[in-house]
């Protein structure tokens, strides 16, 4: 009877363990995988140095992987070297955005737009006002 009960618990025990582990890879999986709606969501980028711009869905952009400076790989060069776009206001052309820091403020962010200038024509990019 005393063997029994150790089976027992033994089974239990491990019923439970893989209860857990099956709950922490499937809750580490979701965690690192966003919803279908936000993997599907389709996003204009722009390369900082041919200007070829690609419209791939985020999963795409995230299947293609990242460089070491964070940024999403041209689909066709392979070099991380994608930005976000933005439409110049002077020449009216699609340019990389300028990029602004997790921790910049609402100020930071409009200061470094109103700095950027437009890498085609030269011009301030952004509006000056
Ligand atoms: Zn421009």
């Amino acid at each position: 009877m005393e063997g029994g009960k150790r089976i027992a618990v033994i089974v239990l025990l491990v019923a439970l363990i893989l209860g857990v582990l099956r709950w922490l890879i499937r809750s580490h999986y979701a965690a690192r995988r966003p919803p279908k709606a936000i993997r599907s969501q389709r996003l204009e980028m722009i390369d900082i140095e041919t200007y070829e711009v690609f419209t791939r869905t985020l999963e795409e952009w995230t299947q293609g992987g990242t460089g070491e400076n964070g940024r999403f790989k041209n689909p066709r060069t392979g070099k991380p070297t994608m930005a976000l776009v933005t439409v110049c206001v002077s020449c009216g052309e699609k340019v990389p955005a300028a990029e602004f820091g997790a921790e910049d403020t609402p100020d930071v962010v409009l200061m470094k737009q109103r700095a950027y200038i437009c890498p085609k024509c030269g011009k301030h990019a952004y509006p000056q006002k």
